[in-house]
């Protein structure tokens, strides 16, 4: 596979990265994840202004124009034949020395990204997964995709531990969203879900599911929920890129509803489906 670096289009094999690099010592650096259906990016604009908006928020200028990283990743599309997939992109702030503050002078960020090939998860999407709680010990800046990603890594290993596909993470007694994904209650024909603030990271298919339910008149209250409500909704579901709109049917081991994916939940998976290219919507 072709990755880029710096400029450049290489092998794997091919390129280095310095052992100074801060992202290595410190995780400072952003990054983005962004959907290929049927050979073209999906909401890249969305993906590539979060980006920049990431690398604002920790005091980072990124090198390149937002047009110009989506150019970088389609050429990522078309040299690696990437038809489904997805292409994974990172800044950090540059090479230096280890120490804490910024470089003086000033490095330039060091920009790579690669392609994967990888087919929707069909499977999940349809049956739906199990979740436990977990606690959020992250920090209070989730807004930001930063690569500084330990309480996720930690909440996730939990889940996996326990056979789930996910951790809900709970702060001070609300559910905030997944380790890798935003989560959604549904109750009496409204979805809850966390407003978009400071705990959780605003995901661009949260943002897509927000909009397909105003397009199909399903009323929403972004409105932070307790888990004691999370295992009252009658439907619950969980969004990310590579996700998609996934059911969620037990938390904890209890089932959600009846236990399997909820009808509201199936019409906006439809719903999603719908927009993206017919050719992988299945
Ligand atoms: N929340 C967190 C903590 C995430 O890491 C992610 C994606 O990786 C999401 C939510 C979902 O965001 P998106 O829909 O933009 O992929």
């Amino acid at each position: 596979m072709i990755h880029f670096i710096d400029g450049q289009f290489l092998a794997k094999d091919s390129l280095t990265i310095s052992i100074d690099d801060r992202g290595y010592y410190f995780g400072d650096g952003v990054y983005e994840v962004v959907k290929v259906y049927d050979g073209e990016l999906y909401t890249a604009e969305e993906h590539f202004e979060r980006l920049s908006q990431s690398a604002t928020k920790v005091k980072m200028t990124i090198p390149y124009s937002e047009q110009q990283l989506i150019d970088i990743a389609k050429e990522l599309v078309k040299v690696n034949g990437i038809v489904t997939g997805h292409i994974y992109m990172q800044v950090t702030r540059g090479v230096s020395s280890r120490v804490h503050q910024f470089p003086n002078p000033e490095v330039a960020p060091v920009v790579t990204a690669y392609a994967v090939h990888n087919q929707r998860p069909m499977k999940t999407i349809e049956n739906g997964v199990g979740t436990i709680f977990v606690d959020d010990i992250r920090w209070l800046r989730c807004d930001i995709k930063s690569l500084n990603l330990l309480g996720s890594v930690l909440a996730k290993q939990e889940a996996f531990e326990a056979n789930c596909a996910e951790a809900i993470l709970v702060r001070d007694g609300i559910v905030t969203e997944g380790s890798s994904t935003n989560m959604f209650g549904i109750k009496d024909g409204i979805v809850y879900t966390h407003p978009a603030s400071n705990l959780i990271l605003n995901g661009i298919t949260r943002r897509v599911v927000l909009r397909l339910c105003e397009e199909n008149g399903i009323p929403v209250e972004e409105k932070a929920f307790a888990p004691e409500e999370a295992l009252a909704m009658d439907e619950f579901f969980m969004t990310s890129t590579t996700a998609e709109v996934t059911p969620v049917i037990t938390i904890d081991g209890k089932a959600i509803g009846s236990g399997v994916p909820g009808p509201l939940t199936k019409k906006l998976q439809e719903a999603f489906a719908r927009q993206i290219p017919v050719s992988v919507a299945g």
